[in-house]
């Protein structure tokens, strides 16, 4: 996980499937990041940005009481305590600030939940940058609060009305979009999807969540490396970033999705969004609808390189359902005093399943990432309990 991939792939995934114009324009986002992550100067400004303004590094806690539960030693990466709530900051202020240096002056993004493209409008208000998000309208009827985030934050959210009106449509949407802009404007991608570069650029821009969680269990744990890495996956950046950390480890690394938006478990191979890799679909290859009460999961693929892990086996993929990943949260709430997105708490849905059936050894050590706050799951929970 290196310089993961050649020309673009990762083993028989990846790849730039996108029109001309596009292909163009990922090779210069290509280019320009090869360049900016080789500089010092470019290295020095975003860790900056992360330190000051998203208030990195976030901390490792030991989840004490959970831990004495369950019978393993539990530590969780705090990406909830991020600026704006979760990781997705760390990958946005990377390709806004990217942004600059390629002389762009606005941000294109696509949006499921909000999250993403909050903190799209977040980095764009912070460099002075204009921010176009596009949403699809039952998205937008459903989360009401972060489209006002977006517009108090400056952004224009355009609504989507195709097809099912969601963050697949929005997606399609923004990168078409994106085909006569491409001069003034950068494609500002949410997770380890689409075509090449996007997959490995926003691996490497949430590989801090990996290497400080690295260095933390150095100095938290008496192994020093933990024998699982956990992490929820959607289209899969918290997990790439936080498994960057541990991949030359013998730490056994464990992406856990939605039952609902399998993508690695159960996907097959496909083309969708400019990316070849495993996605989910019908008898006919039509990419079918996801369903995870955890909007961040509701995605039908999965990111190339995960696709390739598992392949490799050197991650496996589980999956958890919706009842288990709600109450996990509350199990969270009440032990530890941290409310998780619903995202994050499938991943400890999985830590808690696994070492209550014995397939986590009783004093295992165990580092799972979670991945955002839980505000913004309210109203989803109060349902639920
Ligand atoms: C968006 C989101 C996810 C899923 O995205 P990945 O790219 O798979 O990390 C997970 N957790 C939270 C809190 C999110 O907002």
């Amino acid at each position: 996980m290196g310089e993961p991939r050649t020309r673009g792939r990762f083993g028989e995934y990846g790849g730039r499937y996108a029109p001309e114009s596009l292909v163009e324009a990922c090779r210069e986002v290509d280019e320009a990041f090869r360049d900016a992550w080789a500089d010092p100067g470019f290295r020095g400004a975003l860790a900056r940005l992360l330190a000051v303004h998203a208030g990195r590094p976030t901390p490792l806690t030991p989840a004490d009481r959970l831990s004495e539960a369950l019978g393993v030693r539990l530590c969780l990466k705090r990406e909830d305590l991020t600026h704006t709530g979760s990781h997705k900051i760390n990958n946005v202020l990377g390709q806004a600030l990217l942004a600059t240096r390629m002389g762009r002056r606005r941000l294109i993004a696509e949006t499921g939940a909000g999250q993403h493209g909050v903190a799209t409008a977040t980095a764009a208000a912070l460099l002075g940058l204009e921010a176009t998000v596009f949403m699809g309208e039952r998205d937008i009827e459903r989360q009401a609060l972060n489209v006002f985030r977006m517009r108090m934050l400056g952004a224009e959210v355009v609504p989507v009305t195709a097809g099912s009106r969601t963050l697949k449509d929005a997606t399609s949407e923004a990168m078409r979009h994106w085909v006569g802009a491409t001069g003034d404007s950068h494609y500002c991608i949410g997770s380890v999807v689409g075509p090449d570069p996007y997959p490995w650029m926003v691996r490497e821009f949430q590989r801090i969540i990996g290497d400080e969680a690295r260095a933390q269990c150095a100095a938290e744990l008496r192994t020093g490396v933990p024998d699982y890495v956990v992490a929820c996956v959607g289209g899969g950046s918290n997990a790439a970033g936080t498994f960057a950390g541990f991949a030359d480890t013998r730490a056994l690394l464990v992406g856990v999705e939605a039952e609902g938006g399998a993508g690695a478990s159960r996907g097959r191979l496909g083309v969708m969004h400019g990316c070849r890799s495993l996605f989910l679909q019908d008898d006919d290859g039509q990419i079918t609808q996801a369903h995870s009460i955890a909007a961040g999961l509701d995605y039908p693929g999965v990111g190339p390189e995960h696709a390739h892990l598992r392949d490799l086996g050197r991650a496996r993929y589980v999956t958890v359902s919706d009842e288990e990943a709600a109450a996990a949260a509350v199990r969270l709430a009440r032990t530890e005093g941290i409310v998780p997105a619903l995202e994050s708490a499938h991943a400890l849905a999985w830590v808690i399943r696994a070492a209550g059936d014995g397939e986590l050894p009783a004093g295992s050590t165990v580092l799972m990432t979670l991945s955002g706050r839980g505000d913004k799951d309210v109203s989803t929970l109060k349902e639920l309990l």
